[in-house]
């Protein structure tokens, strides 16, 4: 039997990418799955064919292997170097829901991303994961907080204890699914599990209902929790707090609870990354004479010193007066940067002293004006 080489069944050239081996995969298994095609003795040949052909060239050492050696690389015997055998049970150790992914995650009822938690199964649907936004000042986000949040979700039912059984009454084995939640079935040449239809995957059905939660087993409630805010946090970022979601259905894991940090504008504060950034407005003269000013900071007033001559826009750096490093050790810093508001709406007598100013060294006193009009003149004339 003369074997078709992989790039071919795939349709793709020898340089193809791992990307373009995928999307071409995919394209091909929808098309040729057995599911499709039931009873298709073709269908289920061309989709082995292809199976086998996305197991090596998706994988770097196999499809190095076979680049070399053609199909030589992998004959040769079973526990061979890229050998593989499809009558073993498994898929090359990928589940079918590993390899179909998005495509045929409804049609296997693959659970969502809840479902694969932990590895080992438990009992009951697993609780969902619930997410809110808190509010925090910009001091709170410099220095932590504790903050207590409101939230509505699904807990526990006390009456029952989370059985869904009215008390007194016990849970019964799922006679579908015999307590093991799934079901099985054969179609084409592998099988196929489920969750159960009759029990959701819970294993046990419930004949006498719990009254205080009609056999759910859980009860809306709106809980508080205390939640820390650690020192250094950012505007967008989340907090993750394990098992504080919704409760698991009778016995499942509960969901996890995703706090995303919302810090509410300061007066005087913006941020840059760890470092406070504070802009004040000085005179003119205060920038030409140099002056003394009480600069806020997140622990108060400080004196800074504003040097004579200080131009617009500089910024004067306080060490260590910045938000915590969150992740890291120590503080940034406080960047004062200097705004210099130039007179507007003089008087009579304020523009003559000012004229008067212009007339004796306006040259000196602005060295970069000068220099910048001096070349101008040297361009153009
Ligand atoms: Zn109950
Ligand atoms: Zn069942």
């Amino acid at each position: 039997m003369s074997k078709r080489d992989y790039y071919e069944v795939l349709g793709l050239p020898r340089g193809a990418s791992s990307e373009e081996i995928k999307k071409a995969y995919r394209k091909l298994a929808v098309q040729h799955h057995p599911d499709k095609n039931a009873g298709d003795k073709k269908a289920e040949e061309s989709f082995k064919e292809l199976s086998e052909a996305y197991e090596v060239l998706s994988d770097s050492r196999k499809r190095q292997m076979y680049d070399q050696f053609g199909h030589a690389a992998n004959a040769g015997g079973a526990g061979g170097a890229g050998g593989f055998d499809f009558n073993q049970a498994g898929f090359g150790g990928a589940s079918i829901n590993d390899i179909f992914g998005d495509i045929f995650g409804d049609i296997f009822g693959a659970a969502g991303p809840q479902g694969r938690r932990g590895g080992r199964r438990r009992a009951g649907r697993p609780g969902a994961d619930l997410k809110t936004t808190v509010d925090i000042t910009f001091e709170e986000a410099a220095f932590g907080a504790e903050k207590v949040i409101t939230i509505p979700k699904n807990v526990r039912c006390d009456t029952c204890e989370g059985s869904g059984a009215k008390p007194g009454t016990q849970p019964e084995t799922c006679s579908l699914c015999g307590g093991h939640g799934e079901v099985s079935f054969q179609q084409g040449f592998f099988a196929i599990t489920r969750p159960c239809p009759r029990c959701n995957g819970a294993g046990q059905t419930v004949p006498h209902p719990c009254g205080a939660c009609a056999g759910s087993g859980q009860i809306k409630k709106r809980m508080q929790l205390a939640v820390k805010i650690p020192a250094g946090v950012d505007t967008g970022q989340r907090l993750k707090l394990t098992g504080e979601g919704e409760a698991g259905e009778r016995g499942g894991y509960p969901g996890d609870l995703y706090v995303q940090i919302n810090i509410l504008p300061h007066e005087f504060f913006t941020r840059e990354e760890f470092d406070v950034v504070c802009e004040v407005p000085i005179t003119f003269t205060q920038a030409a004479l140099g002056a003394d000013l009480e600069v806020p900071t997140l622990e108060g007033k400080v004196k800074v010193k504003i040097p004579s001559g200080t131009q617009s826009h500089k910024i004067l750096r306080l060490k260590g007066k910045g938000l915590a490093r969150l992740g890291s050790y120590g503080r940034g810093d406080q960047l004062v940067r200097v705004i210099v508001e130039v007179p507007a709406k003089l008087n009579s007598e304020q523009k003559e002293l000012l004229r008067k100013f212009e007339e004796i060294g306006a040259e000196s006193t602005h060295p970069m004006h000068h220099r910048f009009f001096e070349k101008v003149k040297s361009l153009f004339d």
